[in-house]
């Protein structure tokens, strides 16, 4: 079994939540892995600023995730840890970065991404952040 740690953003403008659209059209939060010596919070505004264009700012540490997927090339399962940060945006300008693989980035109304977002966990983590910010629609 290989480990993995990445690290990523919810991130909020007014009632608006930044998501990216997979090519294979999933919605997810933005996040990468995080590099050797790499801090966990650094991380995560350099992936929001690489995948989406945006120059957030963080709040506070949400959280972490943790699932389980096989990797194809290697072929050995991987067991990925995932920190999530509350972050908050100066603006709604973002654009995806089509070589992360995004065909689009949107600040998307709080009321609509539980029904988009693609996996159950992220959306644990929006409801969570939801909450922090003093909105209990989660
Ligand atoms: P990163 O964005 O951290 O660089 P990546 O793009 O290489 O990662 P993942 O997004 O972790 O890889 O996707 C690897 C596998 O895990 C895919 O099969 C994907 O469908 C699945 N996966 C991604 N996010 C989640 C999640 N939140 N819960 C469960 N499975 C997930």
């Amino acid at each position: 079994m290989i480990t993995e740690i990445s690290s990523g953003g919810v991130v909020i403008f007014g009632n608006a939540l930044l998501l990216l659209r997979k090519y294979n059209g999933d919605w997810v939060l933005p996040k990468g892995r995080v590099e050797e010596g790499e801090k966990l919070h650094t991380a995560a505004l350099r992936e929001v600023y690489e995948e989406s264009g945006v120059k957030a700012e963080i709040t506070q540490y949400i959280g972490r995730i943790n699932y389980h997927y096989r990797n194809i090339k290697e072929d050995k399962m991987v067991s990925k840890t995932v920190h999530w940060y509350l972050m908050k945006s100066p603006n709604m300008n973002c654009k995806p970065e089509r070589k992360e693989g995004f065909i689009d980035a949107k600040f998307i109304h709080i009321d609509r991404v539980m029904d988009i977002v693609r996996y159950e966990d992220e959306r644990r983590i929006i409801k969570k952040s939801l909450k922090i910010i003093g909105n209990d629609l989660g």
